[in-house]
């Protein structure tokens, strides 16, 4: 799938839409899920033009792999949430629902999470 440069997180990154942002570095930015499934309902984004994580897995730089988790785990311990723990969540394409194509991690937490996939 070819990157759509108006997706919504391209938006936020270029500041065309507000954001409530928790952390900001050369590679990544982290901000509050607008409808949050969780006390604590994070997504992650790298600041290149990456789909989903395949994508991101298969042509991001050495340098902007390692920075983006980097990035989660400092968003994760900024947040608190390293214990008593979170959960992340990449959806990648139509089977997962992913509704925005540009790559994000979602960090869950604040509360006992339940199974890992509905049944
Ligand atoms: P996906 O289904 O693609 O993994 O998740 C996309 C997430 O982006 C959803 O949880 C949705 O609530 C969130 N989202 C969509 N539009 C916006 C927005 O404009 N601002 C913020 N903060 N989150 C958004």
């Amino acid at each position: 799938m070819a990157y759509d440069p108006n997706n919504i997180f391209a938006r936020i990154l270029r500041g065309e839409i507000p954001n409530r942002t928790v952390y900001d570095d050369d590679f990544a930015l982290a901000f509050h899920d607008i409808n949050p499934q969780a006390p604590i309902h994070v997504l992650v984004i790298p600041k290149g033009a990456y789909t989903d994580l395949a994508d991101f897995g298969a042509r991001a730089t050495p340098d902007e792999l390692a920075g983006f988790f980097r990035a989660v785990a400092a968003v994760a311990a900024q947040l608190g949430i390293v214990e008593p723990g979170f959960r992340a969540l990449c959806n990648t394409g139509s089977d997962a629902h992913q509704e925005v194509p540009h790559f994000h991690v979602h960090l869950f937490a604040g509360a006992p999470l339940g199974p890992m996939l509905a049944r």
